[in-house]
């Protein structure tokens, strides 16, 4: 049989491998020597340098979610006894992690109110080990003082975390504003297809990234090479996506607040945002997510809106393809400090749909919202 010689792929090799074989004896406990898969293999290691290239950052560890790319980060950077901060905007099961499972390793955590910015200095203990942040909040978008938090932080010798998943390392480089580490819940944003689980963890220093990829490997955190591949490629799609889901929900967002059915729209691209100013100086995009809250008050005013969508999904998540919409009462209700809102607050994740098509699916849940609220 006559072979032709074959041209590289585009891609890394998709190794499935648990065992890694060596050549001889003397290879088996040379420390220079992977020899097991868990590490990461071909696939892993081509994904954490994308990674690396997005944040600008000195290391990536990979996580089999973003969730558990944020309970890593914590507890890797955090030692017992230590005070921990964690924004009052927190994802909700990020802070559900603080409060229920830190206190087995003798952590304390302390939430802050989101826009606090330098006033952080007050709150900083001197076991104080961690400061973590996560802007805009999820769900409530409040845009938070990074480079402020960060400086006092940094003053200070606490280390600073980020959940940057909103930002995708599109609309925002937290680390280049001075955040020690940055995750990425690359379900979202970076895979696109609303169809892996992965995290990311990114350090700006290669001592924090060093702790990091210790404790992940101590802990036997292992990501698929499968899902690793599906990320990468969705990596390369990332800019477009977002920058296609940004415009079509800004037109939306603003199509939004010219309607009487809404009485309030929190996009932190949009003037009327509190936070505006501040997204102007750190932000030069935004993420296809915002909230609204209808005019209608009563407590069945977001359901009568979701219940008359076809296009958006109801569903959790967002920076997939598809649009999704979500009523966010539980989430809000757990929070320390909740925000005053006039009625139920509506979350909507944007996707790649004609704007049109949306807008009609939004009007006529608008109609559906602003109808008799004994009609359901
Ligand atoms: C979805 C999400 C996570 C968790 O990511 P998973 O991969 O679903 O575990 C963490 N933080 C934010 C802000 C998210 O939106």
């Amino acid at each position: 049989m006559t072979r032709r010689r074959r041209g590289r792929p585009v891609n890394p090799p998709i190794e499935r491998a648990s065992t890694l074989l060596v050549d001889d004896a003397a290879a088996l406990y040379d420390p220079d020597i992977e020899t097991y898969g868990r590490g990461g293999l071909a696939v892993h290691d081509a994904l954490r340098e994308a990674f690396v290239t997005l944040e600008g950052a000195a290391a990536c560890t990979l996580a089999p979610s973003g969730l558990s790319a944020m309970t890593t980060a914590i507890l890797a950077l955090a030692q017992g006894g230590a005070h921990v901060l964690v924004t009052d905007c927190a994802y909700a099961p990020v802070r559900a992690f603080c409060r229920r499972v830190l206190p087995q390793f003798g952590i304390s955590t302390e939430f802050y109110p989101p826009r606090i910015g330098g006033e952080i200095a007050a709150r900083l203990r001197p076991e104080t080990a961690l400061v973590v942040l996560e802007s805009p909040g999820s769900l409530t978008f409040e845009v938070q003082d990074t480079p402020a938090i960060a400086r006092v932080s940094a003053a200070a010798g606490v280390t600073t975390l980020v959940d940057a998943t909103w930002t995708a390392g599109i609309a925002q480089r937290p680390l280049a504003l001075g955040v020690d580490v940055a995750v990425h819940a690359a379900t979202k944003f970076a895979s696109g297809g609303s169809d892996v689980f992965l995290g990311a963890i990114l350090s700006r220093e290669a001592e924090h990234g060093a702790r990091i990829a210790r404790f992940a490997r101590a802990c036997g955190l292992a990501v698929s090479p499968d899902d690793a591949a599906q990320v990468l490629r969705g990596l390369r799609s990332l800019p477009l996506r977002y920058t296609a889901q940004d415009r079509t929900a800004r037109a939306l967002a603003r199509w939004l607040e010219g309607r009487e059915e809404v009485a309030q729209v929190i996009h932190p691209a949009l003037e009327s945002h509190p936070d505006h100013a501040l997204w102007l100086r750190d932000f030069t995009a935004a993420a296809g997510v915002f909230a609204f809250v209808p005019a209608a008050t009563d407590d069945g005013a977001a359901a009568r809106f979701l219940d008359a969508l076809k296009v958006f999904g109801l569903g959790f998540s967002y920076g997939g393809f598809e649009s999704l919409a979500v009523h966010a009462a539980p989430q809000i209700k757990g929070r320390e400090q909740p925000p005053a809102l006039s009625g139920p607050l509506v979350r909507l994740a944007i996707g790649l749909e004609p704007e049109d098509a949306l807008r009609a699916d939004l009007e006529a849940g608008l109609e559906a919202a602003a109808g008799d609220p004994g009609r359901t």
